[in-house]
């Protein structure tokens, strides 16, 4: 059977731009296996009861939908949805929506149970969900994807809210998802209900700064595990896979920073120049053309794993899984710092924790979108908006709170930042359940 979004599509009405991927899409490490390993070593660090690490193991609520789609050449394609709830001790639901082929139950509950750790570890009064379309969106119109995020939100409306689950954007949605969703479930309340999403656009109740939210943090998180090295961000090079949302901005700022970033890549390909690249100009590229590839102010990087050039740090900022073992073994970078969720597996992450390369994990450098997605929903939530500074002030001592905090768990017991992170979000995740008690 042929699956949803790939291949005989009829022509997009909105036409793509970005030449055809080089490769096909990563293999896919199993997302899920990854998140288990990593929670069964917290649990094991923090001598859990068998009963409390199943149930930290266990999403707390699974909603499975279809999601018709009626193309705008009048044919109808099935698409399969998900929402899931990996835990709301600490508060709502919170996490991403994401649009990408890659998408199943298995995938959306691994992202689920990261957001749950993540936003524990930077200390959110909330939960962890995300949610997904088995969809690529590259090959749907705007009024297609449009009818799918308004069907989709319709199905799973009964699970959602400002109290219940606050959706955000990830891989292949926006700030325009979220408008229609937003939209959506404020007309069926029959009043207009910002705080059921974050990352808006501003005009409806966005906040400034939740753009480049994550990649700030992204940035923050850098240079403080550089600075505990005794280096700072002029002194190193750097290359980043992905060159969306969170790759593209990390970019600019490590540029900005006076890193020199030797290399980026997109899912077309990537650039190099060992002078250092000028991201701007390539960010301008990208937003003409739709990808890093053609850009003329550097070679390209043909067959070469960006994840194993010669730099000092790297960032893979895409998708899950890139990072395995065998790849973890050429890394030549002395820091790898996660923009993306998951792109290291329990493999990969041995490996490079034997070979005395730092990881700053996902759970805690790329947080910096929820932050904000956080002060975008207090904001809502007061009808009041804090100003742009304010913002990046708040976002960065939370970030550098939440590093040192990490930094000194792993000092303390001798662990990697990733188990230290690990180990700070599953606690205060089982100390919530605790305290609460177990119902009935
Ligand atoms: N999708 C982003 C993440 O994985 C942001 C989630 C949010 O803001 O709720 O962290």
């Amino acid at each position: 059977p042929r699956r949803p979004g790939t291949g005989s599509a009829p022509a997009p009405t909105q036409p793509l731009t970005p030449p055809t991927p080089l490769t096909a899409p990563p293999p896919h490490a199993g997302p899920l296996e990854t998140a288990r390993a990593q929670l069964a070593s917290a649990v094991q660090i923090l001598g859990l009861s068998d009963g409390v690490a199943e149930m930290l193991a266990s999403p707390r609520r699974e909603i499975n939908v279809s999601v018709p789609l009626r193309r705008d050449d009048g044919t109808v394609q099935l698409f399969r949805g998900y929402r899931v709830q990996h835990n709301i001790s600490r508060g709502p639901g919170k996490g991403g929506l994401r649009y990408a082929p890659s998408v199943d139950l298995d995938e959306v509950r691994a992202l689920a149970m990261w957001m749950t750790w993540k936003c524990a570890v930077v200390e959110l009064p909330y939960g962890g969900a995300k949610g997904g379309v088995t969809i690529d969106p590259r090959h749907y119109s705007s009024a297609e994807l449009e009818r799918v995020t308004r069907r989709y939100t319709s199905e799973i409306m009964p699970v959602i809210g400002p109290e219940r689950d606050i959706m955000a954007p990830d891989v292949g949605t926006d700030a325009q998802t979220m408008a229609w969703i937003m939209d959506t479930y404020s007309v069926n309340q029959g009043y207009t209900i910002p705080a059921v999403v974050t990352g808006k656009p501003i005009d409806i109740g966005g906040s400034l700064g939740r753009p480049t939210a994550t990649s700030r943090g992204v940035v923050h998180a850098a240079r403080a595990a550089l600075a505990d090295a005794g280096t700072d961000l002029r002194e190193v090079s750097a290359v980043v896979q992905g060159f969306g949302k969170v790759g593209s901005h990390a970019a600019r700022f490590l540029a900005e920073a006076g890193t020199r970033v030797v290399a980026v890549s997109d899912q077309y390909g990537g650039v190099r120049s060992d002078d250092g690249l000028d991201v701007p100009a390539l960010l301008r590229h990208a937003q003409a053309t739709g990808s890093v590839v053609g850009f003329e102010g550097g070679e390209p990087l043909g067959d070469t794993d960006i994840l194993t050039l010669d730099a000092d740090l790297l960032v893979p900022a895409a998708v899950e899984g890139v990072l395995d073992e065998a790849t973890a073994r050429q890394v030549k970078a002395r820091w790898v710092v996660e923009g993306a969720n998951g792109p290291t597996t329990a493999g990969g992450d041995r490996v490079l924790a034997e070979r005395g390369i730092t990881v700053v994990p996902d759970i805690l450098a790329n947080a910096g979108g929820v932050v904000v997605s956080y002060f975008e929903w207090v904001q809502a939530n007061q009808a009041y908006w804090w100003t742009e500074n304010e913002i990046e002030e708040r976002l960065e001592r939370r970030m550098l709170e939440a590093y040192a905090a990490v930094a000194r768990t792993a000092r303390a017991e001798g662990i990697t930042l990733r188990d230290a992170a690990l180990t700070i979000g599953v606690r205060r995740v089982a100390e919530a359940h605790q305290i609460r008690g177990l119902y009935p």
